[in-house]
């Protein structure tokens, strides 16, 4: 596992509805109500028993997202130290970190087209 990852460019396509991240190795296309339905926080999780990368869904888009959901207009990602994203979406729910490791771990393959 590759836990000094990080990556060099970070965009949100508010168009396409989704979040883009440069890797070293990849660029990744997280649909935004799909990452909003991972959210890592003990909440979304339901219990600190159910957190960590042993829990990490392994195919983003399976998930089935529970609405559409969109960022918050102010401030809707900001870093956590050198580490981490945090969102804000639109649902007013901003607790969880997502780190490098989860990101990247989350990263959906490439689709046709
Ligand atoms: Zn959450």
């Amino acid at each position: 596992m590759n836990t000094a990852i990080r990556p060099k460019n970070i965009t949100v396509n508010k168009q396409a509805g989704e979040l883009v991240i440069d890797w070293p190795d990849r660029t990744c296309r997280y649909p935004l109500s799909h990452l909003r339905e991972a959210c890592p926080c003990v909440e979304c999780r339901g219990g600190h028993e159910n957190m960590g990368m042993a829990n990490a869904p392994d195919n983003l888009l399976a998930l089935t997202p529970a609405r559409s959901y969109k960022l918050d207009a102010d401030e809707p990602v900001s870093m956590v130290g050198n580490y981490a994203l945090q969102f804000r979406w639109d649902d007013g729910h901003s607790t969880g970190i997502y780190t490098w490791e989860y990101l990247y771990h989350l990263c959906p393959p490439p689709q046709d087209g």
